[in-house]
């Protein structure tokens, strides 16, 4: 059977297909099995269970890391047939169940399949039944705590490729299974190494980005991704590599807004958090660009409105900010305007974790044009600058003002 299987921490094991990776982790007689493949990759997934001497009934539980058809491929097969748990994020579920289906759609694939390697590795995973995977008929959630299953993966929200997508930490085995969060090897990209999918599998690339930081923070001597082999390193070495490839593949003559992105931990509840950061006049206290800002009577849902001005690097911009999303304690967005600009998205994140609340933000900005109207790359590095100050000074104005 064509499946290669490499021990890669203590009990863990990295399962390899043609197209996609699973993992299984063992406790005792138990495993867990960490994503099933593709439909048709059970006997792949059967096999690599016998080759670590261990049979489909030892599966104690089956972890999704998202409910995209390469990972989903046997989940519902494991939990009607043989009984088993299957877990998924709660975000996840509604992928998971059909209810909400977030995955790359064939129109999306057919426009790219001018590129031969798109092509092929369509043809591939059609015959891998990519298209009738059956979807779980219930699921099991669960959120940020640690999961009582065989190996006791904590997950790593890290939402982006799917809004239910985790990573999953096994500490004491030294592993991160990453999951798609990250991929070192795919058959429609040319370069290798640890980087984000391409655009056009994610729900939201802006976000996958930005769930990296959450990443390079843990501790694992491997990082397992979903495609690809695994890297052997930090996580944060990865990431690092992940992020230097994102920037490489973008292109170098911007034209249009770019978009920063960043986060911070907060050590409050997400409603303490959301309070805090959806509120503009608190803004200043942490933004050091921020002049003026007041807020309308609406502010507290969409279509409410706020004025700002901001000056930076002796710029001064007047911005009329109007809410697109409100859903408290989890996200707000709005659109800033300027004069003579597009539409200009922001976007921030909350989501519990065991500390407090992560804070995931993006914002659209207009770069000034430089010499030959390039943009001026000094000016976004001290932006991002600006916003990595901002997000450090975040966690002392969350516990003063609370
Ligand atoms: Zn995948």
């Amino acid at each position: 059977m064509d499946v290669q299987v490499v021990e890669v921490g203590a009990g863990v094991w990295h399962a390899r297909a043609r197209h996609v990776g699973w993992v299984l982790v063992s406790e005792g007689d138990e495993v867990t099995l960490v994503d099933t493949g593709y439909p048709r990759d059970r006997d792949r997934v059967i096999a690599s269970l016998e080759q670590i001497g261990r049979e489909p009934a030892d599966v104690a539980a089956v972890v999704l890391t998202h409910a995209h058809p390469d990972h989903l491929g046997s989940a519902e097969y494991f939990r009607s047939e043989l009984s088993k748990r299957v877990l998924a994020h709660d975000r996840e579920v509604a992928n998971a169940l059909g209810s909400g289906i977030e995955q790359v759609t064939t129109s999306a694939i057919l426009r790219r399949a001018w590129r031969p390697e798109v092509l092929l590795w369509a043809r591939d995973v059609l015959a891998l039944k990519a298209e009738r995977v059956e979807r779980l008929a219930s699921v099991d959630t669960f959120a940020d705590d640690v999961l009582d299953v065989p190996g006791h993966p904590v997950p790593v929200h890290t939402p982006g490729h799917t809004s239910g997508h985790c990573a999953l930490h096994l500490p004491e085995r030294g592993v991160l299974v990453a999951g798609d969060a990250l991929m070192t090897e795919h058959a429609v990209v040319r370069v290798t190494g640890p980087q984000l999918l391409p655009d056009f599998f994610n729900r939201d690339t802006d976000l996958a980005r930005a769930s990296l930081h959450t990443l390079s923070g843990l501790a694992a001597d491997v990082v397992v991704p979903g495609h690809g082999p695994a890297f052997r390193g930090a996580p944060a070495a990865a990431v690092s590599a992940a992020l230097q490839a994102d920037s490489a593949r973008r292109p170098s003559v911007l034209q249009g807004p770019i978009v920063l992105s960043y986060g911070a931990t907060l050590p409050v509840p997400p409603s303490e958090a959301f309070a805090l950061v959806a509120e503009p006049p608190n803004w200043p206290t942490f933004f050091d660009c921020i002049r003026s800002v007041r807020k309308e009577d609406d502010w507290s849902g969409i279509g409410g409105r706020a004025h700002m001005t901001t000056a930076f690097l002796g710029r001064r911009v007047e911005s009329h900010l109007e809410i697109t999303v409100w859903d408290p304690p989890h996200e707000f967005r709005y659109v800033a305007r300027q004069a003579g600009a597009p539409d200009l998205d922001n976007r921030r994140l909350f989501e519990p974790v065991a500390n407090g609340t992560r804070l995931h933000g993006s914002t659209a900005i207009l770069p000034r044009r430089g010499a030959m109207s390039l943009v001026d790359r000094g000016q976004i590095l001290a932006l991002r600058r600006m916003y990595a100050k901002a997000m450090s000074q975040l966690p002392a104005a969350a516990s003063t003002l609370s």
